[in-house]
């Protein structure tokens, strides 16, 4: 008899084990049960046929109609054609040379054929396709038909390994898999009703009816939810038993003086943020907290109010940001915000300052050198860098707290990296730029303890956001370019977003999210730039940014543009996240649908920043009705960055929700949809905190341990940050 970890090749035999092991890298026993079938077809009803898609990958069950068999026009050979039905509608199948089929497609047999609907003379059809007929009436009771079921499971499939193959193995190995037992805790199955974990495999696979098939992939899809939970909530109690240098709010310090001068009240938010923080850094473990908020929320002001808490306490603080336009930007904005508190060293200086120091990759030798010392000696209370920073060379004095920028552009690996840096570990504060839904924060990071930021400051004007079709309505681009002039007229300033930076090369340097096919059409800023400056945006000062640019010329024209001396950049989305230029007031955004419905949110928040209304146009030849139009709207409809991340994230595939940096997650969470199971997610948690706060080591529960260790072991379980 076999268990879970039997190897494939001892109950299927060797040729079908490497099949299986190459179409889909399944190895054990485990790994094919865990092969769930997509949907169940019922025995006797047929598929809709009307409703298949030329380009889909399709498994139907359908019942032959006519099969004719006829010579190739002016060619050797013959086709045989076999058009099925559903009842109503038809689908041909045809097959080269192979007249012998015909004694086995039989007109009035059903059967389940698969292939990729093509189409031929406006007809849709499949070309050679896989097929398994359903036995005739007088065999379907014997026992070892695999179509005695009423219920066919349906699997995603390959052409090598279609889906009643994949059935026919998932047979094989469940009769010949010995009672499985459960890890999941008695009085969780029971709470929620569940079957236990072999009934679940084999109703799964081979339901009893619809009703069974349901409970048993609720519990498999909660088994998902409830493992990774524990996995997370064990993390974070593991870091918090660690030790770190408890970092209480000192009177008198620099903080103290900095919220003194701050020329605005800080957001209800911001304060019980900062707050928590606060607490945080106040007690003797590592604060491990995630900061998620609405784009142009004021989360830069709650990073730096932690990190100067830390420098009173005598520690360092390093801010690690994705671009160094972004982290030249931090520098300057806390020099402005610190004035002589930030000036230490010098003659300027206030009592008890402290220094701000740039790390960066373009920095020369000398300054290289000299912000070294400064991070080196303790004399920078302040770090700020790109990548660089987490370079070997960078050492710091008493490295107490780490706050990463715009998380999504890092990997875990690098958080880890620069907490490597600290001799104790240090606080973590991680900042998003895209707030996300609860779920899906709980479920990439849920050894963090989450901090929200819904609300903006006061006064902040509302973005307005139009769709220009620029195909049906030119005259409103024109109107666009308009508009920039009147803004610009009135002394603000203005941006203009292209997805290229060269004309009609595959150059995406600086975009994260296509959709579609390559267009060459697509705008270019070093095409846009002198059509802008020699056309409709004559007489104004016009300058490009982009990422091939030198870093020095990125710098200067970030400078000059924060200083007015620009008024209008013609920017790739390097401008994306984070820059922050209060006087900018509108953005045209040229093919807009080329860019995701969080990313658009994200670039519009770099207008209205400061007290002046801000407009974003988003220009499209996208037409009406067209899903990308659909979303444009969306976007031009919602200021909500929560709700359009939601739309975003749906858009997407389960593995691209996760993220790169999760791809380990994809391979364990099979029937797991973050979205759409937010509220088994929750109580998953919910069950899942309560078993790790009264039994950490799991010791009443030793086959739920090991099952969190084959998780954990999974190398692909990396993708949690391990603290
Ligand atoms: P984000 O959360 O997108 O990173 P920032 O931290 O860059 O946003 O803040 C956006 C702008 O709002 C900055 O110019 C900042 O100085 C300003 N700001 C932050 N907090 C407040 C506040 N409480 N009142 C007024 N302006 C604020
Ligand atoms: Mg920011």
């Amino acid at each position: 008899m076999a268990t879970l970890d039997t190897k494939l090749v001892n109950v299927l035999g060797d040729r079908t084990a490497k099949v299986l092991y190459k179409n889909f890298g399944y190895m054990t026993i485990a790994d094919l049960l865990r092969h769930y079938p997509r949907r169940y077809m019922v025995r006797g009803e047929l598929t809709d046929i009307q409703t298949l898609q030329e380009g889909d990958e399709v498994t139907i069950l359908a019942q032959i109609h006519s099969a004719v068999n006829r010579p190739l026009h002016g060619r050797k050979g013959s086709i045989f054609e076999v058009v099925v039905t559903d009842g109503s509608a038809k689908l041909s199948l045809t097959f080269f040379n192979q007249a012998w089929r015909e004694k086995e497609l039989r007109v009035g047999r059903q059967g389940l054929f698969a292939g990729k609907v093509g189409s031929f003379n406006g007809k849709r059809q499949l070309a050679h396709p896989e097929y398994e007929l359903i036995p005739d009436g007088n065999d379907v009771d014997s026992a070892v038909n695999k179509f005695a079921g009423k219920y066919l499971p349906v699997y995603s499939a390959t052409s090598k390994l279609p889906s009643w193959k994949i059935a026919q193995c998932l047979e094989l190995v469940i009769d010949a898999l010995d009672e499985v037992e459960d890890y999941l805790p008695e009085e969780i199955k029971s709470k929620h009703g569940y079957p236990a974990l072999h009934e679940a495999l084999v109703q799964v696979h081979n339901p009893a009816d619809l009703d069974h098939a349901d409970r048993a992939r609720e519990r498999l899809t909660f088994d998902e939810a409830f493992l990774l939970q524990l996995l997370l909530a064990r993390r974070r109690i593991e870091i918090q038993q660690l030790d770190a240098v408890a970092r209480p709010i000192r009177r008198g310090g620099l903080l103290e003086n900095f919220d003194s001068e701050l020329p605005f009240e800080l957001t209800a938010g911001q304060k019980k943020v900062s707050s928590e923080i606060e607490n945080d850094l106040s007690a003797p473990h590592p604060m491990h907290r995630l900061l998620q908020g609405e784009v142009g929320s004021g989360k830069t002001i709650v990073a730096l109010r932690a990190m100067l808490a830390v420098v009173d306490s005598g520690g360092q603080a390093a801010l690690l940001a994705p671009t160094e336009v972004l982290a030249s930007q931090h520098v300057r904005t806390f020099e402005k915000l610190l004035g002589p508190l930030a000036q230490g060293g010098t003659l300027d200086a206030a009592e008890n300052s402290t220094r701000i120091t740039l790390i960066t990759g373009s920095q020369n030798a000398a300054s290289r050198r000299e912000s070294l010392a400064l991070a080196g000696s303790g004399d920078a209370g302040i770090i700020i860098g790109t990548h660089a920073l987490l370079n070997e060379s960078v050492q710091f004095q008493d490295l107490g707290l780490i706050v990463i920028d715009e998380q999504h552009r890092f990997g875990v690996e690098q958080r880890d990296l620069l907490k490597t840096k600290a001799s104790i570990p240090p606080h973590v504060l991680v900042m998003t730029a895209t707030p996300i839904p609860r779920t899906v924060a709980m479920t990439i990071f849920g050894d963090l303890d989450i901090s929200t930021l819904r609300e903006l400051p006061l006064g902040r004007q509302p973005i307005t956001t139009h769709v220009i079709p620029a195909l049906e309505k030119p005259h409103h681009v024109e109107r666009a370019w308009e508009r920039i002039r009147e803004e610009v007229a009135q002394g603000r300033q203005a941006y203009v977003v292209a997805p290229r930076i060269v004309a009609g090369t595959d150059d995406d340097a600086d975009m994260d999210f296509l959709f579609g096919e390559e267009t060459p059409t697509l705008t270019s800023v070093e095409e846009l730039g002198p059509q802008l400056h020699s056309g409709p945006l004559s007489g104004l000062r016009v300058a490009p940014m982009h990422g091939k640019l030198s870093n020095e010329v990125k710098d200067q024209t970030m400078r000059a543009f924060a200083q007015g001396e620009i008024d209008v950049l013609i920017s790739t989305t390097v401008i994306e996240v984070g820059v922050d230029v209060p006087n900018a007031t509108v953005m045209v955004i040229m093919d807009a649908d080329r860019f995701g419905v969080s990313q658009l949110h994200q670039l519009r928040g770099r207008v209205g920043r400061g007290t002046s209304p801000g407009l974003c146009l988003l220009v499209t030849n996208a037409v009406t009705e067209s899903p990308a139009r659909i979303r444009l709207d969306a976007v031009a409809v919602s200021q909500d960055g929560f709700e359009l991340s939601r739309i975003d994230l749906e858009q997407r595939r389960e593995g691209d929700v996760l993220g790169s940096s999760q791809s380990g997650a994809r391979s364990h969470l099979k029937l797991l949809k973050v979205l759409r199971d937010e509220p088994l997610i929750e109580l998953a948690r919910l069950d899942a905190l309560s078993i790790v706060e009264k039994d950490f080591s799991l010791k009443e529960y030793p086959r739920l341990a090991d099952e969190l260790e084959i998780l954990e072991q999974d190398s692909s379980s990396q993708f949690i940050d391990k603290g």
